[in-house]
């Protein structure tokens, strides 16, 4: 067992029954020497702009910035897949020495006439931010001589959280918007913020909302298009998913275009009715959307329900700790971890916010730990406290999981079946059965003794 850092304890809480909810201090820089499991700033606006798939992505940067983030986020295209590569400067000694503006000018060229994308973002790393390169210049430069947008994206990796990053990302996403043609747009119509078309996430929202009635103009970023990021302010409502990463360009365009937003979440029975809902009662002008809506809740839930109620059988009373990056997802999985009968014993998140943690409190039962910023010794230590027969995280927390010989599901870049919308629902269910059933467990040292201590010996 470890001790925390002193300076992290006031970011760790445990939710006691009857007490008003305690303010975390979060979304400060993470605390020195904790090993924090945040991406870097570039990491942030990566993971964000990755999915936009008809433009020129190039790392401004040592490599080891584009390895790092190479098809980093899975998300799927059902056109160009530009996105998937990962073009870097790839800055040397002399280039630091020198500046790397040349080499940056003379790869973007290139890279414009040979790929013709409809737009490129270039991304500051921790390097360019050092040697002072003038990114902004440079992408002028080019954009002027080759006719498409040239979009500096200000990610210097040292310079914040991933949530800087997140910030950098829309900040370069609006020198799009109000920039297309609005003809053509229905007036029930939306634009689908913070949705990244993980093993095609995207479509299944998208025939949710078509079959209501509604037309979808932008998903930002899962399966999206330049033109459609150009004309998304045509919409009339924008539904933010993950509010992290995209509420701040959803403020903008509230202040610039008066569009209104609505935070939503695609993940679990309840969220995901809600999420349709919401968009049905603010299209009130025409009540056969919201008919719609409800026909189409009752239609995907009665086809699933059954087999749900099966796994619920097999998972009643098994322990899981959440890990994720934002914190509106968490809500959605404590609430689909019950669905299934499930407890969860530990929560956190990389970038929640004072009001997502006083909420997180409020729907977690009594004793359920709940964590801001970090690292894998905190985390390791909650799961062995709690005893936990599951973990839902990231890349970074499977090895964590599979370690101490627990169950772990995947729901972030690197799934491979959609987790989200009704379908979404009876996969997790699925993938944490599988995950936590598996016999392979009965070896694990910890999971052994326990047996051996359930049966007296
Ligand atoms: S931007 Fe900086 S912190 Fe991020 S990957 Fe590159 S060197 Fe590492």
């Amino acid at each position: 067992m470890i001790e925390l850092l002193p300076e992290r304890r006031a970011q760790v809480v445990r939710k006691a029954a009857g007490t008003p909810a305690a303010d975390l201090p979060c979304g400060k820089a993470s605390t020195a020497g904790s090993v924090s499991q945040r991406a870097c700033v570039f990491c942030g606006s990566r993971v964000v702009l990755y999915p936009i798939s008809d433009a020129l992505h190039i790392v401004h940067g040592p490599i080891g910035c584009a390895a790092y983030t190479w098809d980093i986020r899975g998300a799927l295209s059902s056109g160009p897949e530009l996105h998937r590569h990962s073009f870097s400067t790839d800055l040397q000694e002399m280039d630091v020495i020198f500046g790397g503006e040349k080499k940056l000018e003379a790869a973007l060229v290139e890279l414009i006439a040979h790929y013709q994308p409809k737009a490129a973002f270039i991304y500051s790393t921790c390097i360019v931010g050092l040697i002072g390169d003038d990114v902004g210049a440079v992408c002028r430069r080019v954009g002027e001589k080759t006719g498409i947008p040239v979009l500096p994206v200000h990610s210097e990796g040292f310079k914040g959280t991933k949530k800087d990053g997140y910030r950098a990302a829309c900040e370069a996403l609006y020198k799009l918007v109000g920039t297309g043609d609005l003809s053509g747009i229905s007036p029930h119509s939306v634009n689908i913020l913070g949705e990244f078309n993980l093993a095609g996430e995207t479509w299944i929202l998208r025939d949710y909302y078509k079959r209501m009635g509604v037309e979808v103009v932008a998903c930002i970023t899962g399966d999206a298009r330049i033109e459609d990021i150009r004309r998304c302010h045509g919409a009339k409502l924008n539904l933010v998913q993950c509010s992290g990463s995209m509420t701040h360009l959803a403020k903008m365009m509230e202040r610039d275009h008066g569009l209104p937003f609505k935070r939503v979440s695609y993940f679990g029975l309840e969220d995901m009715s809600a999420a349709l809902y919401e968009a049905a009662k603010f299209f009130s002008d025409d009540p056969t959307i919201m008919f719609r809506a409800q026909q189409l809740v009752r239609e995907e839930i009665g086809a699933i329900y059954p087999e749900l109620q099966r796994y619920k059988q097999k998972l009643v009373g098994k322990k899981a700790a959440i890990y994720v990056g934002g914190a509106f997802k968490a809500f959605s999985l404590v609430r689909a971890l019950r669905l299934l009968g499930m407890e969860t014993a530990v929560v956190g998140s990389q970038t929640g916010d004072l009001e997502d943690y006083r909420q997180l409190q409020e729907i977690s039962d009594p004793g359920t730990i709940i964590v801001d910023d970090s690292n894998p010794l905190e985390l390791a230590k909650f799961c062995l406290e709690k005893d936990v027969d599951l973990f839902i995280g990231g890349v970074k927390e499977r090895p964590i999981a599979y370690k101490l010989g627990i169950g772990f599901c995947d729901h972030n870049h690197e799934r491979k079946e959609p987790l989200a919308g009704f379908v979404g629902m009876l996969n997790f269910a699925r993938e944490v059965y599988a995950s936590v059933a598996s016999p392979v467990w009965q070896f694990a040292p910890r999971r052994a003794s326990r047996g051996k201590e359930a049966i007296g010996t």
